[in-house]
């Protein structure tokens, strides 16, 4: 049987690293990408003994999500498994809310994504299977104050991902999206200092008062079920889940 491909955006750390770690070990080739040049992200390729190749592309220029899909398509013949994941976060209030990082929460979160989602369909519709999955964010179903950008970026990548499921729905492509609630990566730490910051309040505060109180098991979320979570939909048994927005989030929905 031919090697699966995945190609995951913003995956040399986190989620996307994550993700990137749970598909190599099934033996898929693996795509990374990062902004970074290639000679920055050596320790990460190391880590995957030969079953990645990194792709560097900065999501948040216009249609550099398109050229991404295109030059991995080349180089390995085809796609199997598009995960976007890429994103970055901005915490202020609205009327502090600098355009330039709105701008750019939307360009990488959300307009990123549909560049990459326009030329993996194509090439999906050819072959008659697929799968997208989407890393968006329980703030694409729900609203956190302070976060105007994300919560927008986030409620259109899981609008964007109902939207082309319908379309490709009888093409045997699945188009999902994964909502996890507070994980512990380089993103959440950033937040910390920021949310502690517009809060006045200590970092340990705002972990256990504002983070973890939004989540009713008191705990982050790990990386290691968010990849899971992604891999189970990137499988056969998962081909009648599509156009579903599926919270990893300790109950946070439940509320
Ligand atoms: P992270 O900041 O640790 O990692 C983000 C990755 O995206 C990095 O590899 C970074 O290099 C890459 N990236 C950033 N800007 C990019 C750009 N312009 N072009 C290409 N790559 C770029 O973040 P994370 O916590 O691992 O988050 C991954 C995804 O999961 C994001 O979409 C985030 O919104 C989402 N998410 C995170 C949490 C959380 O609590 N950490 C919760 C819900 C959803």
């Amino acid at each position: 049987m031919d090697q699966k491909t995945v190609l995951i955006t913003g995956s040399t750390r986190g989620i996307g690293l994550g993700i990137a770690k749970r598909f190599a070990a099934e033996g898929y080739a693996v795509a990374l990408n990062s902004f970074e040049p290639e000679d920055q992200v050596g320790d990460v390729l190391a880590g995957f003994d030969g079953a990645a190749h990194y792709f560097g592309a900065d999501l948040a220029r216009p249609a550099a999500g398109a050229e991404l899909v295109a030059r991995v398509i080349e180089r390995f013949g085809g796609l199997d498994v598009l995960i976007n994941n890429a994103g970055v976060q901005n915490v202020a209030p609205v009327d502090e809310f600098e355009r330039k990082d709105w701008d750019r929460v939307l360009a990488v979160g959300l307009n990123g994504t549909f560049d990459t989602i326009t030329v993996a369909i194509a090439h999906m519709k050819q072959r008659g299977r697929g799968r997208i999955i989407n890393i968006a964010s329980v703030h694409g179903l729900r609203a956190s104050a302070f976060k105007s950008a994300y919560v927008a970026a986030k409620h259109g990548v899981v609008g964007l991902t109902k939207s082309v499921a319908l379309e490709v729905a009888e093409a045997g492509i699945t188009v999902n999206a994964i909502c996890p609630g507070y994980v512990h990566t380089e993103m959440v730490e950033r937040q910390l200092a920021d949310q502690a910051r517009i809060h006045n309040l200590p970092v340990a505060a705002v972990k256990r008062d504002i983070m973890l109180s939004q989540q009713p098991t008191r705990q982050f979320v790990t990386v290691e079920e968010v990849a899971e979570l992604a891999f189970y939909l990137a499988g056969d048994m998962a081909r009648s889940i599509t156009g579903a927005a599926i919270a990893i989030d300790g109950g946070w929905m439940a509320k």
